[in-house]
C-alpha cells in the first residue's frame, strides 16, 4: 500500500498545505497539539531519521529552512515554535515517513518527555 505522506505530497489525498517546493510539502497535522501544528516533509519517501542517508543531508537540512519559513509565514516565528521528529515506537512515530512536527501559538512545556 503506498505510503499516505507520499500521497499528501503527491496531492492524491487532500491535505491543507501550506508550503510546497523544493521537494518538500509542508500541511497542518490532522489531529493538532497545539493552535499551530504543520507537519514538513520530505517529497520523497525517507522512512524516518534512521533511513536519512549521506544522499538526504541537503534535504534534510532543508526541512529545518522551510519550518523556518513556515514560522514566519504563520506569524509565530517572534514568539517561538517547537520542532520535534519521532523516531520509533518508543517515540511514537506513526507515520514511517520522515516528518517534522512544528507546534506553536500556546507556551509550551518545558519538560523534554
Ligand atoms: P508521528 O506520531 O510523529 O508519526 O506523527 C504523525 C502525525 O501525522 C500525527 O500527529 C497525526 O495526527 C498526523 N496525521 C496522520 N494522518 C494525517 C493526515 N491524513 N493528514 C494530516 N496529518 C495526519
Amino acid at each position: 500500500m503506498a505510503c499516505l505522506f507520499c500521497q499528501i505530497a503527491q496531492g492524491e489525498i487532500p491535505a491543507t498545505v501550506v508550503y510546497h517546493g523544493d521537494g518538500v510539502t509542508a500541511f497542518r497535522d490532522i489531529a493538532p497539539q497545539a493552535p499551530v501544528h504543520i507537519l514538513i516533509i520530505p517529497d520523497q519517501h525517507i522512512g524516518g531519521v534512521a533511513d536519512v542517508g549521506q544522499d538526504h543531508e541537503n534535504l534534510a537540512g532543508r526541512l529545518i529552512r522551510v519550518a523556518a519559513e513556515v514560522a514566519r509565514q504563520e506569524g509565530i516565528a517572534e514568539r517561538g515554535y517547537r520542532l520535534i521528529i519521532n523516531q520509533g515506537r518508543d517515540a511514537g512515530q506513526s507515520v514511517d515517513h520522515l516528518h517534522v512536527h512544528l507546534l506553536a501559538g500556546r507556551t509550551l512545556p518545558t519538560t523534554m518527555v
